[in-house]
């Protein structure tokens, strides 16, 4: 649902991310144009590659600095941010303010982090306590109260994942879920494909985990044995796990079943301590996603001696923590994770991974200092503008369709006035009052925030939905579309030069954050997002024979897609990545409409050798300049939902009858399709 390729969650974030250059904190963030000429390649014919036309000078311009996986427009920007942020929480850091000020929470963590002689002093003694916990355990029935305790602080995921979620039948109520997880890799087919990088992969992820257990104190043999352990152990997990596929069809992220049943599912595992031990408010429903990974856990608690057990949560215990832990368990966390699996050439700069963790752990405590600082009144006032008109163009879009009836038309526009839109930053800033945040502490700081959002979730449970929530922090480089909530989502990090540029002329803009609004907007119509309704319940609002219409239309992107190739010989999953590819399509056909609409009383004139068509293209092409590394490519071929950029541009492009008039292109060139070929979907 995420309109940025990079952070494709905040999970992953931990383990890619941004960056490079400064070694000083900046004091404003830096200006760049939402369409750089010098970012061009005008050698390149725009009907043949636009996506080289248009960013073929910025690739060349910008490397991937070695302590990336990739680098990209977005990626630049977030690096930006971070030395931004990074000013802010040194001053904050000097500042002396009062004990349980936010200024004093995220200056003592940043500064906590920072003290890298005293988490090396450390080592893993703040996991002793864990550490020693796993190793009393007795019997596989201790086993559930114990994993309830150390989700607490791993984020409410270790072998499968529990907490609060919308109830897919009544979005208005928060329920219980628990959902598959407990891999290590990052994802379940890393497991189960044979191939012969496949098979590579996962001997390197023997050693990674055989080199925990040595930095733990085992031996070599030891070491060696409990690694195949951990192994065989997650890869009947795996097995048992929905594909990514699977998990975009909301219905089988649907099982609401009463707790009596899961404890019949899974009647070896000891759910009534497990939940005890969580606190959770008294709940009849529980949300259980897929059972046969329920079911798995069962059988594996039945056959696996307890030793087996100790292994495997003692290895990601120390796995889940190992970026805040000494010097060596760092470097091993990033030499498997970052370089062996993603490419990046060195370890990011202490000061980036602790701005980040601040941003991570105490998000809406920082990103009150950033918005103050980087997002007016006037800027929200203009993007929220903008949102409106990309609005009015789905709905001019909505009626004009020749395929759908006025029936689902209805539905379609009752969802459509239903969306609320948030931009820059919550109204309601989350109140940190009850998180102690000690200078001299960066792993207590880091598990106690996460033990506070741990706590927030739970208590939802049985709760009315808070809808002002956000589920990214202001400064991130993303946005995103929430078909529960029915919300589009646009941090003030999002609407930042070169992406929102108030210094240059709409057509760019439009092309580009209009672009990535209509984007979102489009993800309440896709494949996924389109099963839910007004409400933001799971809900059928079609007539079959318009549904079975839509389908052939969002079929003709996903054949479009397969057809792509991401690295090597491996193809675009286009059955992944339909949602992003719709969206992508629908986003800039919108902001291309909106645009036109917000400048029919203007006489729009060229600039800088380009007619304004040929700049909102360019600008639109501009957001996704980008170099990837190939192991990054590798991992994103699996697990990213989105398309590689260059066909997050030319994939939309060819669909777009208004960007081959807007460049002369003829008939025969690449860029062009026959009419007859064109894939629309809205
Ligand atoms: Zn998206």
């Amino acid at each position: 649902m995420f309109k940025a390729f990079s952070l494709c969650s905040l999970l992953l974030l931990a383990l890619m991310c941004n960056a490079q250059k400064p070694s000083v904190p900046e004091a404003a963030l830096p200006y760049s144009p939402s369409l750089d000429i010098k970012s061009m390649d005008k050698s390149v014919d725009p009907c043949t590659d636009f996506y080289q036309y248009s960013c073929g000078g910025w690739k060349k311009n910008n490397p991937i600095p070695p302590d990336q996986v990739s680098w990209s427009v977005y990626g630049k920007l977030y690096q930006d941010n971070l030395s931004f942020l990074r000013g802010i929480l040194e001053e904050a850091a000097l500042s002396k303010a009062s004990a349980g000020s936010v200024t004093q929470k995220i200056g003592d963590f940043y500064a906590a982090c920072m003290d890298e002689a005293a988490v090396e002093k450390r080592g893993t003694t703040p996991l002793q306590p864990d550490l020693d916990a796993i190793a009393q355990l007795k019997s596989a029935h201790d086993l559930a109260p114990l994993i309830a305790r150390l989700q607490a602080t791993l984020g409410g995921s270790l072998l499968f994942s529990s907490g609060s979620r919308q109830d897919p039948d009544n979005s208005d109520q928060q329920i219980a879920g628990v959902n598959q997880g407990g891999l290590g890799l990052p994802d379940r087919d890393y497991y189960t494909k044979d191939d012969a990088k496949s098979k590579e992969i996962r001997e390197h992820y023997l050693q990674h985990v055989q080199k925990i257990f040595e930095l733990l104190g085992d031996t070599p043999e030891t070491a060696k044995k409990n690694a195949d352990t951990v192994m065989r152990m997650e890869t009947s997990l795996a097995t048992a796990s929905l594909t990514r596929v699977e998990r975009r069809d909301p219905y089988k992220q649907k099982n609401k079943i009463k707790l009596a049943d899961l404890e019949q599912l899974a009647p070896n595992f000891n759910w009534h301590s497990y939940f005890d031990e969580l606190k959770l408010p008294p709940f009849q429903i529980i949300n259980v996603v897929p059972p046969a990974f329920f079911k798995e856990i069962n059988s594996k608690l039945a056959a696996e001696p307890i030793e087996n057990w100790k292994t495997y949560l003692r290895f990601h215990l120390v796995d889940g923590y190992s970026p805040y832990l000494s010097a060596a368990f760092v470097q091993e966390n990033f030499d498997f994770y970052s370089k062996y699996l993603r490419g990046a050439r060195e370890q990011q700069p202490r000061w980036r991974r602790c701005v980040r963790y601040t941003d991570g752990n105490l998000g809406e405590a920082l990103g009150q200092a950033y918005v103050a600082k980087v997002f007016s009144p006037e800027l929200k006032a203009s993007t929220q503008e903008m949102t409106k008109r990309i609005e009015d163009a789905m709905e001019q879009r909505i009626h004009g369709l020749d395929w759908m009836s006025a029936e689902t038309k209805q539905q379609a526009l009752a969802k459509l006035h239903s969306i609320r839109n948030k931009v820059g930053y919550p109204d309601q800033w989350r109140d940190y009052g009850s998180v102690l945040i000690a200078r001299n502490d960066f792993l207590g700081n880091v598990q106690r925030a996460a033990v506070f959002e741990r706590r927030r979730n739970l208590n939802k449970v049985g709760k009315p939905v808070d809808r002002g929530e956000w589920g990214m922090t202001p400064p991130t480089v993303n946005a995103y579309y929430n078909p529960q909530m029915n919300d589009i989502n646009f941090p003030a990090g999002v609407l930042q030069p070169p992406l929102y540029d108030a210094k240059i002329d709409d057509a760019p803009n439009y092309g580009d954050t209009g672009g990535t609004i209509g984007h979102e907007l489009t993800h309440a119509f896709d494949d996924e997002g389109s099963k839910f309704d007004a409400k933001g319940n799971l809900s059928n609002w079609w007539t079959a024979e318009d549904r079975q219409k839509f389908e052939e239309r969002t079929q003709c992107v996903s054949d479009q897609y397969a057809q792509y190739i991401v690295v090597d010989d491996i193809h675009i999953n286009s059955k992944l990545t339909l949602g992003e590819d719709v969206a992508d399509l629908g986003g800039e056909i919108l902001a291309y409409m909106a645009w036109k609409d917000a400048t029919k009383h203007k006489s729009l004139q060229p600039a800088e050798g380009l007619t304004p068509e040929q700049r909102f293209f360019v600008g639109f092409a501009q957001w996704a300049c980008a170099n990837e590394r190939p192991e990054n490519l590798r991992v994103n071929a699996l697990t990213d939902p989105h398309s590689p950029p260059e066909y997050r541009i030319n994939g939309v492009v060819v669909n777009m009858p208004e960007f081959s008039q807007a460049f002369s292109c003829k008939k025969d060139q690449p860029m062009v399709k026959a009419p007859e070929k064109v894939c629309k979907v809205w």
